[in-house]
């Protein structure tokens, strides 16, 4: 039985990207860039104006100099225009500056705005000029291979008028949810029978990730379901299964997938909840076999899944957001097992304090649900006590916005 730290290794290890693909810009946030992208042209393009006011030479420009006004280049003009000596050019903010220019005057510091302006501040030499090539040079990388898209990388790219990026391709990953106790969405739920939560999960999971989801639907309690749906999850890149993988009379999973040709990594790990994870590989494609307890399948997602799907990415960083926080409470744990604590997180001066967000029991869903992190005990110990210092991975990154 691995540690959740082997098990992670055992994963990452078999985790690889798969190839390009080229997406549209509005498409490519959390990709990851599959080539090196260097700029066509230098940034900017040419000279121009940081500012709205005049194009002037400063050597004409001694206190209260009054200058003839003999030109105007609004923003994207493309006239060539002279600035000749002891006269100003009216120019917009992102203008191509006048042949002969070497100072742009702000608005604020002149006066007069038509036939003359008097210039009513010193001009520094180059002041309000962009020069060309000053943010980036021509053929300088601008995003190697690997990056991580956000915001200003699209922006970047979309400078330099890149309408797609190449990138290493998404994963498609199916996701079967087991169980002849699970009823679809929107069908009604009797006593005895539960909705298939962990399938709109794990794929909004997934989703949000960046990874293609394929929801496969339920597999009944039979030989025959468990093989007609997971023929079509062993297509996938990385295929999903919850429950059915503990010791049960009906628990088929393992069995069928090793039937269907899965090499099994592991079975279980050395963490609670969670603890009857199984990971099992066919050629290149990854198999997870969730527990199909909402809260151990969601937990064991953030911490080997969605990490093998990074990967997949092409992420370098692939692990759980973490913080440091101070537990508020004391905690028994099983010794030689790692633990995994849903806690609330409040800032607390210097450090995050975290709060246990309810009974720990594995079928509480709600402490899952008003949690803000995991809090991981790591296996050795054997009870944790207020005021210890703990890793906690975070569930989505809105608690750090708590201080701002
Ligand atoms: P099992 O792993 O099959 O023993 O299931 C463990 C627990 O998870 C049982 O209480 C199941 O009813 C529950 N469970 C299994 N599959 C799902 C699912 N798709 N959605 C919500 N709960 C589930
Ligand atoms: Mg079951």
């Amino acid at each position: 039985m691995p540690s959740l730290e082997e098990a992670r290794r055992l994963i990452l290890e078999r985790a690889h990207t798969l190839g390009n693909e080229s997406v549209e810009l509005i498409d490519s946030m959390g990709l990851v860039t599959a080539k090196e992208i260097a700029a066509p042209w230098q940034m900017p393009m040419c000279d121009n104006s940081a500012m709205d006011g005049f194009a002037v030479r400063r050597a004409d420009c001694q206190d209260q100099a009054r200058l003839r006004i003999t030109g105007f280049i609004p923003a994207g003009s493309l006239e060539e225009v002279q600035l000749d000596p002891g006269c100003a050019v009216k120019v917009m903010t992102g203008a191509r500056i006048p042949a002969g220019c070497d100072a742009v005057v702000p608005y604020e510091h002149t006066e007069g705005r038509d036939e003359f302006v008097t210039i009513k501040a010193p001009v520094r030499e180059h002041q309000h000029i962009r020069f060309a090539g000053s943010d980036l040079r021509c053929g300088e990388i601008v995003l190697p291979a690997g990056t991580v898209i956000r915001a200003p990388e699209i922006s970047m790219m979309a400078s330099f008028s890149m309408s797609h990026v190449t990138v290493f391709r998404r994963p498609r990953v199916a996701i079967l949810s087991t169980g002849d106790e699970l009823v679809e969405l929107g069908e009604p739920v009797v006593p005895g029978r539960i909705a298939d939560s962990n399938g709109v999960a794990l794929a909004a999971m997934v989703k949000s990730s960046g990874a293609v989801v394929e929801l496969l639907g339920i597999a009944r309690d039979t030989h025959a379901s468990h093989v007609a749906k997971m023929s079509l999850g062993l297509q996938a890149d990385i295929f999903i299964t919850s429950a059915g993988v503990s010791v049960g009379d009906r628990d088929l999973v393992r069995e069928v997938l090793t039937e269907m040709g899965m090499e099994q990594v592991f079975y279980s790990i050395e963490a609670r909840p969670g603890g009857p994870t199984t990971f099992g590989v066919k050629g290149d494609r990854l198999i997870f076999c969730l527990p199909g307890n909402p809260v151990a399948s969601m937990i064991v997602f953030d911490e080997l899944v969605k990490p093998a799907i990074l990967k997949a990415m092409g992420y370098k960083r692939i692990l759980p957001p973490v913080i440091r926080a101070v537990l508020q409470e004391d905690v028994a744990k099983k010794p030689g097992l790692a633990k995994f604590l849903r806690v609330r997180l409040e800032p607390g001066g210097e450090r995050f304090l975290a709060y246990s967000s309810g009974a720990q029991t594995t079928g509480m869903l709600k402490t899952l649900a008003r949690a803000d992190g995991i809090a991981v005990l790591p296996s050795e110990r054997s009870s944790y006590s207020a005021g210890d210092e703990v890793d906690v991975h975070l569930i989505s990154d809105h608690v750090l916005r708590l201080e701002a």
